[in-house]
């Protein structure tokens, strides 16, 4: 292999790690809300930007979500498995907390005013 052709890949390969970089940052950026599933059907959104505690009492369960300082983690729950309250809080769009027993899923996502373009805007004005 001559050493010029030995570069081109090196090149490719930094240009491919840096897209990658970017994508991650850009795609799982913060989210502004938590949208609370139960059994497919949505139960409620809330805003992580306002501190608030959110008790899901159903048929199958109870559940505690806390929103606290941007993040939202399961504070309580009396599932049989206990893995919802042992997630690591989470506060990134596509961000999930799933209790399976009690068919909850937690999901953080961004909004509408989140476009990507609107920070380049910003920053070229
Ligand atoms: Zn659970």
């Amino acid at each position: 292999m001559k050493k010029r052709d030995f570069l081109l890949i090196a090149a490719v390969l930094a240009v491919a790690f840096v897209i990658f970089i970017i994508m991650n940052v850009f795609v799982k950026k913060p989210g502004d809300n938590v949208v609370v599933k139960v059994d497919g059907k949505e139960y409620g959104t809330y805003p992580l930007s306002n501190d608030t505690e959110i008790v899901i009492d159903n048929a199958y369960g109870k559940n505690v979500l806390v929103i606290e300082a941007g993040k939202c983690y399961m504070k309580d729950a009396d599932c049989r498995d206990g893995i919802c309250v042992r997630h690591r809080p989470i506060d990134r769009s596509g961000d999930t907390i799933i209790c399976l027993p009690h068919k909850l899923v937690a999901e953080i996502t961004a909004g509408a005013d989140s476009n990507p373009n609107e920070e380049i805007d910003a920053t070229t004005r």
